[in-house]
């Protein structure tokens, strides 16, 4: 399940692939977008935002001619459950040590023809490499985002002289102004974990202006604080001895302190990783929690059986009730009710 972690290393991925490179041709499969061409432009940067993906691209390359529209953009996208990018390397086309001439590889596209490169443009994509370590490569990616997705799930395609950049199943893609991203896209979010800007007393002030709210619910809130998804809610509020349900105002400030320093420290350990865990280096077929995913098994810490919970992200206070149709912000829990508190 993508989060603030994975979105990181999608950005900085796409960022080794894609910053300062001419995009030759773009395919936006969704509706809104179908015409679009930002062929011509070039990609500036990759930002992670939460757990949002902005890909910034220069103004058109002949903007002073085309006015409206040519402006500096920003191409947003969304992991949620299942959504990936991936990068592969266009067959056919030189790398670095091919550029400077040096090995069998470059030997061999020397004097291709243009027929000929153009036919080994339709092989198969391979994967690109050189963003990705030898550990990495060899991991399945199933911790953060599901792969192997058909092309009828692709929603974004972004071609370079290099590679082509892929979006699977990404959501929410859009197309604004990069000087209005603040204004449409990402300026309601709360202290990014992993940004650079990170402020922990802002997020604690956000958390603790609801206090009734309860707590796996608040954190959340990307509004409150931008990056973590269940998986850290989890693990975060089953290390911390945290009821899910406790509203936010019962806990003491060091608790409320302690949770939220706790899930800025795991997803910067984890942010370079390509398997996420909370519970260290796991050794190989070793759990990579403590408790997400965990249901009925006994908790690591005191045995007891651990419950399988129902938490609403819809519900915007523990007081009211929440609406029985909106499923889709139903989310499963595992938690301790001995660790955790369950007489809250
Ligand atoms: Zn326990």
């Amino acid at each position: 399940m993508p989060e603030g972690d994975s979105v990181y290393r999608q950005c900085k991925m796409l960022r080794a692939a894609l910053q300062g490179q001419v995009l030759e041709s773009s395919d936006l499969r969704v509706a809104a977008l179908a015409t679009t061409d930002l062929s011509g432009r070039t990609v500036v940067d990759v930002v992670p935002r939460g757990k949002h993906i902005l890909i910034r691209l220069s103004e058109a390359p002949n903007a002073d001619d085309l006015k409206a529209g040519a402006e500096a953009l920003t191409l947003h996208s969304h992991l949620m459950m299942d959504g990936t990018w991936r990068v592969f390397e266009r067959a056919g086309t030189p790398r670095d040590g091919a550029e400077r001439g040096s090995g069998a590889r470059a030997a061999s596209s020397a004097g291709t023809s243009p027929a000929a490169r153009g036919k080994r443009g339709r092989q198969p994509y391979r994967r690109y490499a050189s963003v990705r370590s030898r550990a990495e490569a060899r991991t399945p990616l199933s911790a953060d985002v599901s792969i192997g997705q058909g092309s009828h799930t692709i929603r974004a395609i972004l071609r370079t002289a290099a590679v082509d950049a892929i979006g699977y199943d990404v959501k929410d893609v859009r197309l604004v102004p990069t000087r209005l991203e603040d204004q449409e896209l990402v300026g309601y979010l709360g202290p990014d974990i992993l940004g650079p800007d990170w402020d922990l007393n802002e997020a604690l002030r956000r958390l603790q202006a609801q206090p009734d709210r309860a707590i796996g619910t608040a954190l959340m809130d990307q509004r409150n604080l931008a990056g973590i998804g269940n998986v850290y809610r989890v693990e975060v509020l089953f290390m911390t001895r945290t009821n899910p349900w406790a509203p936010v105002g019962s806990l003491a400030d060091a608790k409320l302190t302690e949770i939220v320093k706790l899930a800025h420290k795991l997803l910067n350990l984890n942010r370079d990783r390509p398997l996420r865990s909370t519970v260290g280096h796991p050794a190989t077929g070793r759990p990579l929690f403590w408790a997400y995913g965990h249901y009925d098994q006994p908790c690591r810490r005191c045995g007891t059986r651990l419950k399988r919970g129902e938490i609403d992200d819809a519900a915007p206070s523990i007081t009211e009730p929440c609406d029985p149709s909106a499923v889709q912000h139903l989310r499963q829990i595992a938690w301790c009710p001995r660790c955790q508190g369950e007489d809250l």
